[in-house]
């Protein structure tokens, strides 16, 4: 349940309904204060007994109290910036690699869609490292949308990312598409990728809740930000709470891209949430000659970072090639980024 007093409610009324909402909820730990579009809000996780809003409707203080909301209190406020107004941002931190992500520095993660062999690996590894890139990112476990297309090298795909995040010394971040591979995609990686095909699959979200490997949950292409924030609850509700999500486009009426990549999304999750969320402008443009800019894009609304397809020769790409980037493009893409992060006050 939300309950969301008007925008002219002062300190004392904030502090009556956040009362009455703790003797609702039993807890304190069960209530916790949010803004949206400069409103407080009041969420209040459920406790089993039905809940008679009357008295919060009956204060003047109150605009509306929203009992079918999903109710998302660990993605959600992590206390308030006084400088925003706004959740402040907590940074996710992946200390395998020494790397924070939402912080000052702005976080690149490339490579390719999915492992191929491991000498195209170790080349694209170290051009990615070169550039600046703090993540090697290549899918072992792919979700194809047909049975016909490359599947991935499964297990055999682990064990290149491994010899190649040893040899070259970058991160690695890959997919589990089960609950059953979180264990051993954990132990190659340092970021463990949930595609958007298993935003809500709740099994899975509920085992990556359950390890301390940094997650990052990629929107479902057809998610709201309150789905989005519900199934980053899940992971966070288990105890993980390393959760990076990344808007990789979404299902619009628009056919001139594969998806759409929502950009508006950025500013509406900081006015809501304290997670970091990065962009992946390969899978949301579907087209190389689109992610420069979209990726220029992304850094300029707030990002946290990026998740780019490169290829040493991205039109022999076994999957996504036309949105693959080769290593020249890469690097001409990194310099420009890098001085646009500057200007910005942030570091690539
Ligand atoms: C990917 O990044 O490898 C991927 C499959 O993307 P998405 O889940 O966003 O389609
Ligand atoms: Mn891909």
């Amino acid at each position: 349940m939300r309950i969301i007093l008007n925008s002219n409610a002062t300190a004392h009324d904030v502090a009556v309904v956040i009362g009455m909402a703790r003797d609702v909820a039993g807890s304190r730990e069960k209530v916790r204060v949010d803004h949206l579009d400069g409103r407080v809000v009041v969420n209040v996780l459920p406790n089993g007994q039905p809940f008679d809003p009357t008295e919060f409707n009956r204060l003047d203080s109150v605009e509306t109290v929203d009992e079918s909301e999903t109710v998302y209190m660990l993605a959600g406020s992590t206390g308030i910036d006084p400088d925003t107004g706004y959740p402040r941002k907590v940074p996710v931190e992946i200390p395998s690699i020494d790397v924070s992500v939402g912080g000052h520095q702005f976080i690149v993660m490339a490579g390719p869609c999915a492992v191929e062999n491991e000498d195209d690996l170790m080349f694209t590894a170290r051009i990615a490292k070169e550039s600046g890139a703090k993540l090697l990112r290549g899918g072992a476990f792919k979700p194809r949308t047909s049975p016909y297309s490359f599947q991935g090298l499964g297990d055999d795909g682990l064990k290149i990312l491994s010899r190649v995040r040893a040899e070259i010394g970058i991160g690695v971040i890959t997919e589990a598409m089960e609950p059953g591979a979180v264990g051993k995609v954990g132990e190659v990686s340092d970021v463990i990728q949930i595609g958007s095909r298993n935003m809500q699959n709740f099994p899975l979200l509920l085992e990556v809740g359950r390890q301390s490997k940094p997650v990052l949950l990629k929107r479902g292409m057809s998610a709201t930000l309150d789905e989005w924030l519900g199934a980053a609850e899940y992971i966070l509700n288990e105890g993980n709470p390393n959760v990076i999500l990344c808007e990789r486009g979404i299902r619009t009426f628009s056919r001139h891209s594969r998806h759409t990549l929502d950009i508006g999304v950025i500013p509406a999750i900081r006015e809501r949430s304290g997670l970091p969320v990065i962009v992946d402008p390969s899978h949301s443009t579907g087209s190389s000659s689109r992610v420069p800019a979209m990726s220029k894009a992304a850094i300029a609304a707030g990002a946290d970072g990026l998740l780019i397809e490169i290829h040493p020769q991205p039109d022999r790409a076994l999957s996504d090639s036309f949105q693959t980037l080769s290593h020249e493009e890469f690097n001409n893409l990194m310099f420009e980024m890098k001085s646009i992060a500057k200007a910005l006050g942030r570091g690539i």
